[in-house]
């Protein structure tokens, strides 16, 4: 996708800092961090929204959310707890066009989110 914020980080084309990548997936820092830790993982194939995701997909899902639990292990958020958050359409706070997960720790998080 051309004009993809998203896929132009996966491709090297706007720079960020990577912290995880793999065949499928790419990880790196959120440019607003919403947190002391907050992760963007994102899979390499641009999907839109989780809307518009089907049973093909499920793989690429997987290895999304397995990756980001990786990450989430690997810098150590697991012992403190961290959350994984997936918007999906505007009124959700989807600001990009191509689904991610938001991996965030480092301060308590409340339930019901904001
Ligand atoms: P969402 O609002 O759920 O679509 O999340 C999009 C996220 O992408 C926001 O948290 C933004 O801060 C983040 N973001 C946008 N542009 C960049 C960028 N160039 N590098 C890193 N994160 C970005």
């Amino acid at each position: 996708m051309n004009d993809c914020i998203f896929c132009k980080i996966i491709a090297g084309q706007i720079p960020s800092t990577v912290v995880f990548e793999d065949e499928d997936v790419f990880a790196f820092r959120d440019i607003n961090p919403q947190a002391p830790q907050h992760v963007l993982v994102v899979p390499k194939k641009h999907i839109e929204k989780l809307n518009d995701l089907t049973a093909d997909d499920a793989l690429t899902v997987g290895k999304l959310l397995v990756a980001t639990c990786r990450v989430a292990r690997e810098h150590g958020m697991d012992a403190q707890g961290y959350r994984i958050v997936l918007n999906n359409g505007e009124g959700a706070g989807q600001s990009v066009w191509h689904i991610h997960a938001h991996l965030l720790s480092g301060r308590p998080f409340r339930w019901p989110p904001g």
